[in-house]
């Protein structure tokens, strides 16, 4: 969890540096150079980041990440400096209605590579977009850009008549609401120190994008999601603040550079079917455990039965399931794939006993659950003539027990291979006294 919180840190010390370094005067610094964030160095910096993060993305296969960096630099070399001065107001609008959505659109997708067909219906799709971005400041779409600037502004209300806050619309509340809040609306001075206005409609889009990054984030808990969220928050800085647009774009690939980062580590030391730290993470652990630990392994009751009956991906959704149950084993229990269907669990600080108790009261939660799996229902024979229909799933549920060997770190067992090794013969014991129990080295 602590790990899905950096993009979020990383934005707000961005957003903080941002506030407390010196401020340009309102319009002043849009032209000069000098400090501004528009500066050759900003600029610069930028441009590297930006092929830092595309390269880092590209090595790591990221294609998400790969064209969000494209979409921000597009809009950060093509339409920044063409907005930046004001005279492209119809652009600065259009590209706050397109590059949100673009953004939330990545974060909500499944994860693909660049190179695949997949990968470049989604590459034309985003240049669509791009285009689309041009297109709406195309003469011809001109009603529709002024149907968009003007949704949520006030209408004008004839001299005398009151206005009650029921009366309102949802459109002129909301826009009432940004305006309150200083962003959009007349009077309100729009996007700082650049004369633009930040229109409600804009605003609308960008919050609920940012809804869509957050339950995207919320369903699958990835870095990369993380990461697509703060890059939402620092590109909405970045618009509302066009003279910080270099700034908060080094901010957003920052973001995901970390993400990346974060997301390569998880790979290279998570299981990817159970999510659980695996055996490289585990090799790590206990060389930093101290000399007084336990260690449990634990190994599913008869699961080659299981696969046999109900097919492998029955069984990897009961290792799924049978590793939700071992993230919360209590005592300060740290659990790791070992591999297949074993499990390991680390009790630091804790003896052989202590451990017993914590480890049984997981054993007696699995198999005192009943587990629920879909498996697909296919016919066993195809239907003759039949149009194919969707294939119906069933849903089963499934008792699963299992075995634990514990043992401690001792004069007798003292190096780690030979506790794991004491602690996998004290599994089998479990094993063999008939299964479904927790056996601790002698
Ligand atoms: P025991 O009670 O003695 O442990 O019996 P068992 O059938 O669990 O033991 P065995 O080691 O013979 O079988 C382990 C099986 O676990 C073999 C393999 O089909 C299954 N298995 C290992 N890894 C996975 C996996 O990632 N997914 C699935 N679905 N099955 C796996
Ligand atoms: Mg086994
Ligand atoms: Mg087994």
């Amino acid at each position: 969890m602590r790990r899905l919180l950096l993009p979020l840190l990383i934005v707000f010390c961005f957003a903080a540096f941002s506030v407390i370094r010196s401020e340009p005067a309102p319009g002043a610094a849009l032209d000069a150079e000098v400090g501004s964030t528009s500066g050759a160095s900003w600029v610069l910096g930028s441009r590297v980041a930006f092929a830092v993060v595309f390269l880092l993305a590209w090595r790591l296969r990221r294609g998400r990440v790969a064209w969000a960096i494209l979409a921000l630099a597009a809009v950060c070399e093509g339409f920044g400096p063409a907005t930046r001065s004001g005279a492209r107001a119809d652009l600065y609008l259009a590209v706050g209605l397109v590059l949100p959505v673009v953004l939330a659109v990545l974060a909500w997708l499944r994860e693909w590579w660049v190179i695949s067909r997949a990968g470049w219906i989604r590459g034309i799709a985003l240049g669509l977009s791009g285009a689309a971005t041009y297109a709406f400041t195309l003469p011809s779409a001109a009603p529709w850009l002024e149907k968009a600037r003007g949704w949520g502004r006030a209408p004008a209300v004839p001299q005398g008549e009151p206005t009650t806050q029921s009366s309102m619309s949802f459109s002129s509340r909301f826009g009432q609401w940004i305006s309150d809040l200083g962003l959009g609306g007349p009077g309100s001075g729009g996007a700082a120190g650049s004369g633009l206005e930040i229109a409600p409609a804009v605003a609308l889009v960008w919050i609920v994008a940012l809804l869509v990054a957050l339950l995207a984030l919320w369903r699958k808990r990835t870095p990369i999601e993380a990461g697509m969220v703060g890059v939402l928050i620092a590109s909405a800085l970045a618009y509302a603040r066009p003279d910080q647009l270099r700034f908060f774009a080094v901010a957003c690939a920052v973001v995901l550079g970390a993400a990346l980062v974060e997301n390569a580590f998880t790979l290279a030391f998570h299981d990817g079917l159970t999510g659980l730290p695996a055996r490289r993470a585990l090799e790590e652990r206990l060389q930093q455990v101290g000399r007084h630990y336990s260690l449990a392994m634990l190994d599913l009751d008869k699961f080659k039965l299981l696969n046999d009956k109900h097919g492998h991906e029955v069984g990897d959704q009961v290792l799924k399931l049978v590793a939700t149950r071992m993230r919360g084993v209590t005592g300060g229990g740290e659990p790791f794939r070992y591999g297949g269907e074993e499990f390991t669990v680390v009790f630091a600080g804790r003896s052989a006993g202590e451990a017993q108790a914590h480890m049984d009261a997981l054993r007696q939660e699995i198999a005192g659950r009943k587990f629920v799996v879909r498996s697909p229902g296919r016919p066993k024979k195809k239907p003759k003539g039949a149009l194919p229909s969707r294939p119906s799933t069933i849903t089963k549920e499934l008792k699963v027990t299992v075995s634990v060997g514990i043992a401690e770190r001792s004069a007798k067992y003292s190096t780690k291979d030979e506790v794991m090794k004491a602690a996998d013969q004290a599994l089998y014991r479990s094993k063999k006294a008939g299964r479904n129990r927790v056996t601790i080295a002698k």
